[in-house]
This record gives C-alpha cells, structure tokens and sequence, in this order.
C-alpha cells in the first residue's frame, strides 16, 4: 500500500521573492491536472520553508494557487521568546502572524554554524508547541560520530533533551533525522541506515512517551533518483529536502518516484 508521505523542503538562505512566486506557480501548475492534485494533502503532505525575507512572498503566492494545491508554509527558525529586545531574532507569534504553521528547529547547520545546544533547541521546541505552531525537529550525528561508533549515543543524547515534554507535546512534532554527513554532500544515507536510526527513534520516542504513530522524515541528499529506495522504507514516513526542492520540479518527483507517477 503506498503510505502518506511528508515532502518538506528547506529552502535554507536560497530564493528571492521573485524565486519564490515563481516556485509556486510552478508547483500549481505541476500539480494542477495531474495525480498529484488527488494526492495533495492526503497521500502528500508538502511543506516549504523559505528564508524570513520570502514568507510574505511565499504567503501571497499561496493565496494565488487553486485551492489544496499550494504547499504548507513554514520558517526554519525561530526564537522562543514571544517579543522584545533580541536584536535580529523572529519570534513564533511573528510567524504565525506571516501565515506560517511549522517551523525547522535544531537543524544542523544552526547547531553547528550558530551554536545551538540540545538546551536552547528544546526550549523552541516548548515554545513552538505552546504557540501552536507544529516543530520540524531536526537531530542527527556527524560523520566523526559515526566512524566512532557513537551514533546512537548522538541520536538519544539528541531525542532525549526533548523528554520534559508531555506525551501529547512529543506526538505533535515531526521529527527529521538527517546525519550531518549526508546534508548537502550528495552522499545520502543508505535505506539500511536511515532505516535505522529512524527505527531506533521511533523507539526511544515511544519510550518517552511519545506513542506509536510519530512521524520520522529522512533529510540528507534525497533526491529523485534515491527517493523511491529511502522512502519504501517502513520506518521512514517522508524526507527532509534541501538543494532537491528549490525547483517545483525536482522536489515533486521526489514524490513522483516514491508513488510511481510519470
Ligand atoms: C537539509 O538542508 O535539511 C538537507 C537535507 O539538505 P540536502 O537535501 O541538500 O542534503
């Protein structure tokens, strides 16, 4: 049976508003008319998360789409206090305010680049829940971690710093494992891999707390080409796309490749 599949794509610091029209009516127009359109909000579920500079443009382009057919709209950070002196920060109400209604939190490039620990990126977390907003956590080992065999010492140290979190705040977050080493490398993760550590999660998630049916994206190098063998996975309920969704095109075939659609 071909499962629900969750096609979210980090846009990262790519797309210019004009980029960002242009994607959309892409997308619309690549959807519109085809099997995509029956798919779209029940057997797929897609996500875009464009820089701060482009939710407006994101927002106003949604409105333009035919109904059901524009993507979910999300940002990929925020800060968790709702407002105040933190020069250069967004907030979760600012978000929610531009029409957003998820928000990447912990990716690695935030932890890495800017320093965020498993502390602050919990306490997001917390506050993106509060505020309604649905968090896209993202956690996952450097290549140096896996050759050390700490991966799954990484992936609990990681899933654990959530544990304060009730069982029903652990049930409405979207989880993204995507090893450091397979984000933007073009080296993705083996299915067995990320089979893996997806099935590993699910696990000490359930353990938490956080029931049977969470959803666990795979992020790292998903393009069309790998799409079908990382997804038919059974532990892996959607992929976490970067360079792969900056054109409509290469993103829905992601998709295309998982469901069979030419
Ligand atoms: C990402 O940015 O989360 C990501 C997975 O990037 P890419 O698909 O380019 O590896």
């Amino acid at each position: 049976m071909v499962k629900k599949i969750y096609l979210y794509g980090n846009w990262k610091m790519n797309m210019t508003r004009s980029e960002t029209e242009a994607f959309y009516k892409d997308f619309a127009g690549q959807v519109k008319g085809s099997p995509l359109s029956a798919a779209m909000g029940t057997a797929l579920e897609a996500a875009v998360f464009p820089p701060f500079t482009s939710l407006a443009a994101a927002e106003n382009a949604s409105k333009t789409c035919p109904k059901g057919l524009a993507p979910i709209l999300g940002a990929q950070n925020a800060y968790l206090e709702p407002k105040g002196a933190f020069t250069g920060e967004v907030s979760l109400p600012m978000l929610k305010d531009i029409g957003c209604t998820h928000v990447i939190l912990g990716h690695s490039e935030r932890r890495v680049i800017f320093g965020e620990t498993d502390e602050l990126i919990a306490q997001k977390v917390g506050a993106a829940l509060k505020e309604s907003i649905v968090p896209v956590f993202c956690y996952g080992e450097t290549l140096e971690e896996r050759e050390g065999n700490k991966t799954f010492d990484v992936l609990s140290r990681q899933l654990r710093a959530l544990s304060a979190l009730s069982a029903a705040e652990l049930g409405r977050i979207i989880y993204a494992y995507e090893p450091v080493w397979a984000i933007g490398t073009g080296k993705s993760a083996t299915s067995a891999e990320a089979q893996e550590a997806c099935v590993y999660s699910k696990k000490l998630l359930g353990e938490l707390g956080g029931g049977e049916s969470l959803v666990v994206l795979y992020g790292g190098s998903v393009k069309p080409d790998n799409a079908r063998e990382l997804l038919s996975m059974d532990a892996i309920d959607g992929a976490l796309v970067g360079g792969a969704s900056l054109k409509a095109d290469s993103f829905l075939q992601i998709y295309k490749a998982y469901a069979g659609i030419n």
